[in-house]
C-alpha cells in the first residue's frame, strides 16, 4: 500500500528535463513517485528510479510490476519518455524513423498495456501522455517526431473513449519548445548546414522552427501542468 501521498505515480523518462521536474515537483507535493531510466541511479530522496527502457516488453512489465508489488496499485502514470529526431524526411532512414516510433509511439503503448489490467481492476486511473505541439501542427525537419506525436494524440484520444467507462481517464499535454538535452539534438546544429541539400529549405522553414520555441516553455512550467491533472478528480479533453 501507499506510504505517503495520495496517488501513486508512475513518471517515465524522469532521468532529466520535464520527466525529472515532474517526478521532483510530485513527489514534494506528497505523492509517492516511481521514476524510471534506462540506466537509474538514485534520485533524490523523495522518490525512487526504476530502470525501464519503453522500447523493451520485459523492461516495462518488470518495472510496473514493482510498482504494483510495493503499492498494491498505481493511480497515475506519466508518459514521458521519449526523444526527438531531426532532420530532413527524405534523408531519415527507415531505421532510424521506427526506433523514433518504437520509443515515443510503442513505448507508450507497451506501458498502456503493462497498467491498464490493474487501472481496469481498480475502477480508476490516470494516463497522462507527454505529446507536444509537433503533434498538432507537422514540424519541418522535425517529421518524423511528429509523426509519433500526432500518432500518440490518436492513441491518446480513443484510448480515453474507450476506458473510460471503466473510471479511467486518458490525456495528454503538448508543451512548445522546452530547453532540456533533448534540444541538442535540434535541426539547427544537425544536418542542415551550409553543406546541406535543404539548405534553403531549412532557411524558409526557420521562422516556424522560432515560433515553435517561442512557444516554448520551462520544466517547471509542464511540471505545474502535470500537478494540476494529478491534483484535479476531473481532467479536461482536447476534443468532446
Ligand atoms: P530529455 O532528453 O531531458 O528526457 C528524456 C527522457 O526520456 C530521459 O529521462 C530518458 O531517460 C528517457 N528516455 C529516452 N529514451 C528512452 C527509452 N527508450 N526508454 C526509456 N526512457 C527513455 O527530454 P525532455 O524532458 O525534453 O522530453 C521529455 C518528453 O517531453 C518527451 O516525450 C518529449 O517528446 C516531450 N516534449 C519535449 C519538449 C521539449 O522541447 N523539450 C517539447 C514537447 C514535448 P534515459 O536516457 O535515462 O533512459
Amino acid at each position: 500500500m501507499s506510504t505517503k501521498g495520495s496517488k501513486v505515480v508512475l513518471v517515465t523518462g524522469a532521468s532529466s528535463g520535464i520527466g525529472r521536474a515532474c517526478a521532483e515537483l510530485l513527489s514534494a507535493r506528497g505523492h509517492t513517485v516511481y521514476g524510471t531510466s534506462r540506466k537509474p541511479s538514485p534520485g533524490p530522496a523523495g522518490y525512487r528510479m526504476l530502470e525501464m527502457d519503453v522500447t523493451r516488453d520485459e523492461s516495462v512489465q518488470k518495472a510496473v510490476a514493482t510498482v504494483l508489488e510495493e503499492q498494491g496499485h498505481v493511480d497515475v502514470v506519466v508518459n514521458n519518455a521519449g526523444y526527438a529526431l531531426a532532420g530532413p524526411i527524405e534523408e531519415t532512414s527507415i531505421e532510424e524513423a521506427q526506433r523514433q516510433l518504437d520509443t515515443n509511439f510503442f513505448g507508450v503503448l507497451r506501458v498502456c498495456h503493462a497498467v491498464l489490467p490493474f487501472m481496469r481492476a481498480r475502477g480508476s486511473g490516470l494516463i497522462v501522455n507527454m505529446s507536444s505541439l509537433g503533434g498538432v501542427v507537422g514540424l519541418p525537419f522535425q517529421g518524423l517526431y511528429s509523426a509519433s506525436k500526432f500518432a500518440l494524440e490518436g492513441l491518446t484520444e480513443s484510448l480515453r473513449q474507450e476506458v473510460a467507462s471503466f473510471g479511467i481517464q486518458v490525456t495528454s499535454l503538448q508543451p512548445g519548445d522546452v530547453r532540456t538535452p533533448i534540444t541538442e539534438n535540434r535541426v539547427r546544429v544537425q544536418r542542415c548546414g551550409p553543406e546541406s541539400t535543404y539548405r534553403r529549405a531549412f532557411e524558409t522553414a526557420l521562422g516556424i522552427i522560432e515560433k515553435e520555441e517561442r512557444a516554448g516553455a520551462s520544466v517547471e512550467l509542464v511540471a505545474r501542468q502535470v500537478l494540476a491533472l494529478v491534483d484535479r478528480k476531473q481532467v479536461g479533453v482536447r476534443y468532446s
